[in-house]
């Protein structure tokens, strides 16, 4: 399925693909269109996925590239694990979670970010830049460092420490913006046409987001290749939401799967929920806001996809739904106690969504659920601070045993 245009989304205006993102007819978004290859065979096609890397490289076949880059941090490849104990807590029987957390830099921005960035090599740029909510931030400066390319990072100055120390430890140009990621957005907008530079969610933003339908393929094929019935999936941009569901389109049009689209279930945190509110209130476009929420790698206040998310999420059956910090704590608790994974506050997201949907009764216990977990506990480690408790003891059997009988005492 060889790359063969940028097209607009909205107009269908094609262009080369190079480095640009917007429509010079109607300013809507480019996308990437690719040559359709009805005459391949989907057993063939199989058989080379099957036969590729465990990266996502073995995906080559469906990305903007020429050929696959090599000497790359090795992306994707994410276990898929079927998590009983937390159905069981939730009323459901099958629910699988994806964990993205492992990834190179903990996050599936290790995704579009390798992407994007072998798309940039190929154009010849020699630097590559981002606006960043914290793990783009991350994978950035790895893979620039990866491929020796210079790199700028534009982060908003409050990220939390531990996404600033894993991103500055890579040698990278690191820019914390006195604002909210939309004024950073803003200001690598100017910047993008000032400098011969790659900011992978700009103006390479159409490669950066073909990188996230490796999730969607990943997912179908630890499936047997098969589609999942639902996916609960975090929002910020709406970019990972969108393209997820493209994936398994592509893979309905090779002929490697068969059935329907899954139903897409959309998460947001209420201090950062422009799309799940537009979603409620039966709006087709999403109203800017301004972010205040624990959710930092999510707290886009103008989302750019929101109303391909809104159309999509309607399109499947499925919402945009929001919830409170508080909430996502309990989300994040909830996966750490069923399944041993610690996930950021975008994975609590997901989770608490999940349970709101499981308790709303939307979701049939017969359905295979799929939650998509995006990013590592370890770099928002602040926020489960004080949701337990410690016994703190002498070096003694004796003070073991008071605390020990102090908790019996209390249950
Ligand atoms: C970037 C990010 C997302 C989703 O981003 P989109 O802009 O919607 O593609 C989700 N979770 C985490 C942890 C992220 O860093
Ligand atoms: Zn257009």
């Amino acid at each position: 399925m060889p790359p063969e245009s940028l097209r607009c989304k909205e107009c269908k205006t094609t262009y080369p693909l190079d480095a640009r993102y917007v429509c010079e007819r109607c300013f809507g978004p480019l996308e990437v269109a690719y040559a359709s290859r009805a005459d391949t065979d989907p057993d063939e096609l199989r058989r080379r996925i099957q036969a590729g890397p465990h990266s996502i490289w073995r995906y080559a076949d469906f990305l903007p590239l020429s050929a696959p880059p090599r000497g790359t941090l090795p992306a994707g490849w994410t276990p898929l694990l079927r998590a009983d104990r937390l159905a069981e807590r939730l009323g459901l029987r099958e629910v699988w979670v994806k964990n993205d957390a492992a990834n190179p830099t903990h996050s599936f921005k290790d995704r579009v970010v390798a992407v994007a960035l072998a798309r940039a090599r190929e154009l010849g740029f020699q630097t590559i830049a981002c606006a960043s909510t914290g793990n783009l931030a991350n994978a950035v400066a790895a893979h620039a460092a990866a491929a020796g390319l210079e790199s700028y990072v534009f982060i908003p100055s409050d990220l939390e420490e531990q996404k600033i120390l894993a991103t500055g430890v890579y040698g990278t140009h690191l820019v914390a913006v006195r604002g909210n990621y939309d004024d950073v957005n803003r200001l690598c907008t100017e910047l993008s046409g000032e400098h011969e530079w790659a900011f992978v969610n700009i103006n390479m933003r159409p490669y950066y987001a073909e990188g996230s339908k490796t999730l969607s393929f990943e997912i179908a094929e630890q499936l047997g290749f098969e589609i999942p019935d639902r996916i609960v999936c975090p929002i910020a941009s709406g970019s990972l939401f969108t393209k997820l569901a493209r994936g398994f389109e592509e893979w309905i049009d090779e002929g490697l799967l068969s059935g329907e689209l899954p139903t897409m279930n959309g998460a947001q945190a209420a201090g950062c929920s422009p799309v799940a509110t537009a979603f409620e209130s039966g709006h087709d476009v999403c109203r800017p806001v301004k972010p205040d929420t624990i959710a930092k790698s999510l707290a886009i206040g103008n989302p750019a996809d929101g109303p391909y998310a809104l159309e999509l999420a309607r399109r499947t059956g499925g919402a945009i739904d929001s919830v409170s910090d508080d909430e996502l704590r309990q989300g994040i608790r909830l996966l750490a106690e069923t399944t041993g994974i610690f996930t950021e506050t975008a994975g609590g997201v997901t989770i608490a969504v999940l349970a709101k949907l499981a308790e709303r009764g939307d979701i049939d216990p017969a359905e295979r659920v799929v939650a998509v977990i995006t990013g590592e506990g370890l770099k928002t480690l602040d926020c489960v601070r004080g949701t337990f408790e410690t016994w703190e003891i002498d070096a003694s059997v004796a003070s073991f045993d008071q605390a020990a009988a102090g908790v019996a005492v209390a249950a």
